[in-house]
């Protein structure tokens, strides 16, 4: 990056964020192979995907998450407290750093995921819960994208803290045919907004769509976390130029 990039000023914040950033562990035995959580050994997906699979869900063409939170750490912190009744200006300027940063860097990566196809917009998975204004994920980006937004809504009928996939659990507005979406999100805890809206957008007519989140949620109390989490406790410091696409930046 140039040192008129205006990216500049957030290198230092992901460069100081990396004490407590966790990249994803590669797919494999024990990872999840959708959202990269810790999972039994024998099996290939975690609970939560497969359910999302024996629904039916038209899902994401890709999950990336740009780190694991885990519970009472650091990032995990951030991404509760930057869209809470009162948040602090560090947590959302470290997630503003972290997700331009992010975008930036593996936008090659996550183009060449999805090729031949190219992202033609993006979309913030909308808030479930009465949030009066913009979602505060969008605030963070305001002015950053280069691509145009695609707007979808909550469908009210399900309540807020609804944990399950439903193929209509969003409503997508005015999509052009053949868009590729990329898709942001700051939580991943059980996928089911993030291939909820996939599900709509695709049944709207997109053609890809790529999820990129700050965070795969980790609760350390869960038995599948264990393993994981003693991984990564032992594993190296952070690298924002490595993604779960695998190519590096
Ligand atoms: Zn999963
Ligand atoms: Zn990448």
């Amino acid at each position: 990056m140039s040192r008129s990039d205006p990216l500049e000023p957030y290198l230092a914040s992901v460069r100081q964020q990396g004490i407590f950033l966790r990249n994803p562990l590669p797919p494999g035995p024990g990872i999840c192979r959708v959202c990269f959580t810790g999972i039994r050994p024998d099996y290939s997906r975690c609970y939560q995907c497969n359910q999302h699979r024996q629904a039916g869900a038209n899902a994401a063409d890709l999950v990336v998450p740009v780190s694991y939170a885990i519970q009472n750490e650091q990032h995990a912190f951030n991404l509760v407290m930057y869209k809470s009744s009162r948040p602090t200006a560090s947590a959302k300027a470290a997630l503003t750093a972290l997700i331009l940063v992010f975008l930036r860097k593996h936008r090659i990566c996550l183009s060449t995921a999805i090729a031949p196809a190219q992202f033609t917009h993006y979309a913030v998975v909308p808030s479930t819960r009465a949030r009066p204004g913009t979602h505060p994920l969008q605030a963070l980006i305001d002015g950053s994208m280069t691509l145009p937004p695609i707007n979808a809504r909550a469908n009210d009928c399900y309540p807020a803290d609804d944990r399950d996939f439903h193929p209509d659990r969003f409503v997508v507005e005015d999509l052009p045919p053949e868009a590729n979406i990329l898709l942001l999100d700051d939580t991943w805890t059980t996928g089911a907004r993030v291939q909820s809206l996939s599900h709509a957008l695709k049944d709207a007519g997109a053609n890809k769509v790529a999820a990129v989140v700050l965070g795969r949620w980790v609760n350390p109390s869960w038995p599948d976390s264990q393993a994981l989490i003693s991984h990564l406790r032992r594993s190296t410091t952070f690298d924002l130029s490595r993604c779960v696409v695998g190519r590096p930046a």
